[in-house]
């Protein structure tokens, strides 16, 4: 949890600011940060059109800012940019350590960034007490966890013009974390993939809140994997999914605000108990929400409570 309480420290930084952090220690002498700063101001030629905001870490997210009509790549590939300029930048669990950011305005200049990519370590997490079939599955699952997993990307890829991502985030739901983004999971003794999303527990009917605006792009009443799931779509390839839930309360299309009540928590697909499972992806990056979204409200001393009723 170390590595967390230090990443959300920098939330919210501009990146230059963060990249300060990394390189000005205390030892370094004066002459050396007054270098490294002129660099970094001035080395892009036209440093003042380009910023970025959030953690450029392993699992995070970066929201970056150009300037309206320019085109933007990172790594190479082309991503979508807003009428006012905005783009993101996400990365993956085991992202490299760098990541290559171009920028093309509309006169023609162009402008490259290269972001450090700061490396995360994960943990293992063992749970035991699973139905085996939902570790190993038979023959006949197969066919359908294929067409899930197809449609579950198939409604994670729509690329929607909408920058629902600009106005924050909140927590679906309040409650005791208990699956972290990137561990290593072991079922039932068994090794599989990591795990990609925050799990909260919270008791069967509680109600999810939707953590930012968005559309939803798939209401499934029961998948194999991940039970009763919801994908909600902020734009830009940004999307948000909800796992073992008990229902779902809205349907595909529906345009959804910040705060809005949108499915109840439960413990539907491979579970061992009710939570919330949230999940985000950014194009093909699995982005740890916990990264965006910040401390969980109310948690801290909550096991001194005494409960009324
Ligand atoms: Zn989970």
């Amino acid at each position: 949890m170390d590595n967390f309480r230090h990443i959300n420290f920098r939330r919210g930084m501009r990146y230059s600011r963060y990249f300060d952090s990394l390189c000005m220690n205390r030892s370094k002498p004066l002459l050396t940060r007054v270098l490294i700063t002129f660099l970094l101001l001035f080395s892009t030629g036209a440093g003042a059109e380009l910023s970025f905001s959030g953690p450029p870490v392993q699992g995070g997210m970066i929201t970056g800012k150009s300037t309206p009509g320019a085109s933007v790549t990172v790594d190479g590939v082309p991503v979508r940019v807003s009428g006012e300029g905005y783009f993101l930048v996400g990365f993956d669990r085991d992202h490299s350590a760098t990541s290559l950011v171009e920028v093309r305005y509309p006169d023609g200049r162009s402008e490259s960034r290269m972001l450090n990519i700061e490396k995360r370590t994960y943990d293992i997490q063992r749970i035991d007490g699973l139905p085996q079939r939902k570790v190993t599955p038979e023959k006949m699952d197969y066919e359908r966890i294929r067409k899930e997993a197809a449609a579950i990307k198939k409604a994670r890829e729509k690329d929607d013009p909408r920058t629902d991502f600009l106005n924050g985030w909140r927590w679906p739901v309040e409650g005791p974390i208990s699956g972290v983004y990137g561990s290593q999971r072991v079922l039932n003794g068994e090794p599989r993939r990591p795990h990609y999303g925050v799990d909260i527990a919270a008791p069967v009917g509680t109600p999810v809140k939707a953590p930012a605006d968005g559309i939803v792009t798939l209401a499934h009443p029961g998948m194999f994997f991940s039970g009763v799931t919801l994908v909600l779509d902020h734009g830009h390839q940004l999307s948000s999914s909800f796992l073992h839930l008990n229902k779902t309360l809205v349907s595909v299309g529906d345009r959804i605000s910040k705060g809005d009540i949108i499915a109840e928590v439960g413990n539907s697909g491979r579970v061992t108990g009710a939570h919330l499972d949230w999940r985000m992806n950014l194009r093909d990056a699995r982005i740890d929400p916990q990264l965006l979204v910040g401390a969980m409200p109310n948690q801290a001393g909550d096991r001194n409570k005494t409960k009324i009723n």
